[in-house]
Formats: C-alpha cells, sequence, structure tokens
C-alpha cells in the first residue's frame, strides 16, 4: 500500500506560534482511505531546507504532501521550490487568474503582480480549487510520485482536500482495495490498560489494523481491515472485533460516532423516559451535559445543585437522620437524593451524584469517594459506589460519565 508524506512548510510552526493541526487533519484522513502515514515534517520557509526535505521525503515515501507557502508574499516558496526540484515550469492557471482580477476588479482595487502568483501552478498538475480563498492547489504525478500542494490555513486546506485532493488519492491508490472500519466505544477502562490487553494484537497489526484513542474518560477503538470485497474486509474487521470483545467485551458500550451521553440521552428519548438529577459535588455538571442535546426537554425535568449538607436537607428533604448518622458521603444519602429529586421533579428517573471530589478527603473518606444513586419508578432505589483518585476536576467529570453508563445498564437490562 501507499505510504504519505506531510510537509508542513511554515517558520511559524517551528516557532511554536501555530500547532501544525493541517497533518493531524490530513492524517486521520489519509487513515480511512488506507494509506499509510509513515512521516510528518515540518520545515521553516527555507528554499535550501525544503529542497533537502523533498529529496528526503521522495526516497522514504510515495506520496508528499505540503502544505503551506502557497501565498502571495516573499516567504511563500513551496511551489517555487518544488518545481525548481522537479524542472518544471510554472504556468498560469486561468481560473484562478481571473478569480484573482476579477475580485479586484469588483473591489476598484489595484492589484499588485505578487496577486498574481497566487494562480501559477507547476506545469503538467491538476488543479485543485481554492473554494475559500485565492491561492490554486495541485495535485501531481511524477516519476513514480504523488504530490500534493494545499495552502496553509486550514479553512482554505480541509475542503480543498476534502472535495478535490482526496478524491483524486482515492482513485489513484485506493481503487484495488475495500476499506472497512468499525469504532468500538469502551467506559470504565483506561487506554493503557486497553493497549495492554490488546498488546499482542497491536503490535502485530498488518491488517486489520488496530488503533486506539483516549477520549474524557472513554476509550476509542478503531478496526481497519482492507480487502478485495466489502464481505472479505467486513469479515477481517468482524474477526477482530470478537477477540477484542473476548478480552474487554464488558467495558463496550457502544459503536460508531456517539459518546455515552449521547448515546444514553438518544435511548432515554426514545423510550420517552423523564429523568431528573440531584447533584452535590458534580455541581450541575450531568445535567449541563445532558442539556447539550437537542429535544431534550421532552425528558429532561430539570433538578438541583444542593451542595452542603443544609440545602440537601433545605431544598432535597433529604433527612436529619441519614445526614447525622451516615453522612453526606453514604449509600443512604445518595438513595434519598435520587428518590426525593425523582419525587420532586415528578420523573421516571432520577439520578444522586454526591462524594469527596478532591484533592482533601470529608467525612474520613479520601477525595475521590464517590456514590451515584439511581431511582427508578417501579424499581428498588440503589446506590454505587466508586474510587477514584485525587484529581477533583478529572473525578467530577469521571462521575457524570459514570452516571449515564449506569443509566445505560439500567435501560440495557431492564427494557
Ligand atoms: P497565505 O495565503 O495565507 O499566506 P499560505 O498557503 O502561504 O497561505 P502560510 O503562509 O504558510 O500559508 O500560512 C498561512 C496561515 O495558515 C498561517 O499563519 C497559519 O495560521 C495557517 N497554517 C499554516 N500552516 C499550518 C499548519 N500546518 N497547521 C495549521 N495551520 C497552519
Ligand atoms: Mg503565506
Amino acid at each position: 500500500m501507499a505510504s504519505a508524506e506531510i510537509i508542513a512548510v511554515g517558520t511559524e510552526l517551528l516557532l511554536g506560534q501555530i500547532v501544525n493541526s493541517n497533518a493531524a487533519f490530513i492524517s486521520q484522513e489519509l487513515a480511512a482511505d488506507g494509506i499509510y502515514v509513515y512521516h510528518h515534517t515540518v520545515v521553516g520557509d527555507n528554499p535550501a531546507r525544503l529542497k533537502e526535505v523533498i529529496k528526503i521525503a521522495e526516497n522514504r515515501s510515495d506520496i508528499l504532501i505540503f502544505t503551506g507557502g502557497l501565498g502571495p508574499t516573499e516567504d511563500d516558496i513551496t511551489k517555487q521550490i518544488l518545481a525548481e526540484h522537479l524542472q518544471k515550469n510554472l504556468v498560469t492557471d486561468d481560473f484562478h487568474m481571473n478569480k484573482i482580477t476579477d475580485y479586484f476588479a469588483s473591489r476598484s482595487r489595484i492589484m499588485t503582480d505578487n496577486n498574481k502568483l497566487q494562480a501559477v501552478i507547476i506545469e503538467g498538475s491538476i488543479v485543485l480549487n481554492n473554494d475559500y480563498g485565492f491561492a490554486a492547489g495541485m495535485f501531481l504525478q511524477n516519476n513514480r510520485h504523488t504530490y500534493i500542494l494545499l495552502p496553509g490555513p486550514p479553512s482554505e486546506m480541509k475542503p480543498m482536500f476534502t472535495h478535490y485532493a482526496n478524491p483524486l488519492l482515492i482513485k489513484e491508490n485506493g481503487e484495488k482495495n475495500v476499506l472497512e472500519s468499525k469504532i468500538l466505544r469502551f467506559f470504565g477502562i483506561g487506554e493503557s490498560q486497553l493497549a495492554a490487553d490488546l498488546n499482542d494484537l497491536i503490535v502485530t497489526q498488518v491488517n486489520p489494523t488496530i488503533a486506539t484513542y483516549a477520549g474524557d474518560n472513554e476509550v476509542i477503538v478503531r478496526i481497519t481491515a482492507t480487502a478485495n470485497t466489502k464481505e472479505a474486509a467486513t469479515k477481517l474487521v468482524d474477526e477482530t472485533e470478537q477477540e477484542i470483545l473476548r478480552r474487554d467485551g464488558s467495558f463496550l458500550y457502544g459503536y460508531g460516532e456517539a459518546s455515552l451521553p449521547e448515546l444514553v440521552t438518544t435511548l432515554l428519548l426514545e423510550k420517552n423516559i423523564t429523568i431528573s438529577a440531584a447533584e452535590s459535588f458534580t455541581a450541575g455538571l450531568f445535567q449541563a451535559e445532558i442539556a447539550r442535546f437537542p429535544g431534550i426537554s421532552k425528558i429532561f425535568k430539570g433538578g438541583m445543585v444542593t451542595y452542603s449538607a443544609e440545602t440537601k436537607q433545605s431544598i432535597l428533604e433529604v433527612s436529619q437522620q441519614v445526614i447525622t448518622e451516615k453522612g453526606v458521603v453514604s449509600p443512604e444519602c445518595a438513595k434519598e437524593m435520587a428518590e426525593n429529586v425523582r419525587r420532586l421533579c415528578n420523573t421516571d428517573l432520577g439520578i444522586s451524584f454526591t462524594g469527596v471530589a478532591g484533592p482533601d478527603s470529608l467525612e474520613e473518606h479520601p477525595a475521590g469517594t464517590i456514590w451515584i444513586g439511581l431511582s427508578v419508578k417501579g424499581h428498588e432505589v440503589e446506590a454505587y459506589q466508586f474510587v477514584y483518585g485525587r484529581d477533583r476536576n478529572h473525578n467530577r467529570r469521571r462521575a457524570v460519565k459514570q452516571g449515564f453508563q449506569l443509566i445505560k445498564q439500567f435501560l440495557d437490562a431492564n427494557t
């Protein structure tokens, strides 16, 4: 399979003034194409060093993708240097030239000569239209190499890559193979643990490939396989999936793009189950998360933030006895909070969060000790304990996700 190298040109990148997000974007797209990326290179706006980089890249990669340096200024040198290196002429692309002249004419502004430079391309290349700017992109095949030149600004580069460069790349490199990929989503297991469990699969992977990504308290695994037919590629993916699930299937919560909160809110909406929340140390994070999803007012009725023991009593009607005898970090308190919020908000389901966010301990419970209560109409109220680390805000976010996971497990088991 073809290998690609992404060459980002720009001194600002080397100075750390901007981050090379273009390479990240293009890499993700190429992974989906089944094209391997073995090198990301960053080079300044310097002719000699750019030439050197081109030579190195030609020795080790089939496809060279450049971003940056297509603009009208003195330091924009990418196409000039590549043309020199390939001993090709620069010619004018009429489409982009007209676009530039029209723009200046329509604004009655004087066009300086350097603006015309943006319509200049390397002879023999296919022009990649710039729908959001003036600098023309290029796709050039020469001596077993493919060269793609894209502008630096992501707002121009991304649409040019997606709409014009990528289809050409797939046509040249992806045609012989069908690519299938599947995303598995896990909660409750760290990326390092999952990677360790799958290590033998990951290190020997060729086809399918397995990639793990750490999300916000979630881990995502992407399995990608190529084969001659769709059926064969799907079979490869499925076999690897089965092996992964055999090892860590108990942590799987879903497939594809939907995050855990999104998946759970979709289920609640589908099943028309109303929900309310009582939050102590998460202080509204759960409710803020649930409110991100449009249409949620059909099932989300509201809730309370009761941060102190007093408000747990005065607003949420948690009993004095539970507070004094069991404390606020207790299953009894979590249960009463969940039951009471469900009653006060008149919902099918009530969830509660109480615990020690950290970094200090509370009521002799170490930081990271949390209880989540779940009260559902027609079911016995439950409280679940989790023990996390000392990082306060990590604990708060993780508890919120854990709450969604408990609701998911309840729905899976009961509906
Ligand atoms: P322009 O016509 O704006 O000069 P250009 O194609 O010449 O575009 P550069 O001059 O190299 O590109 O960069 C222009 C801007 O694009 C940078 O200031 C930066 O904001 C953004 N940019 C360039 N390269 C990257 C990159 N690799 N990742 C993210 N942003 C980038
Ligand atoms: Mg520039």
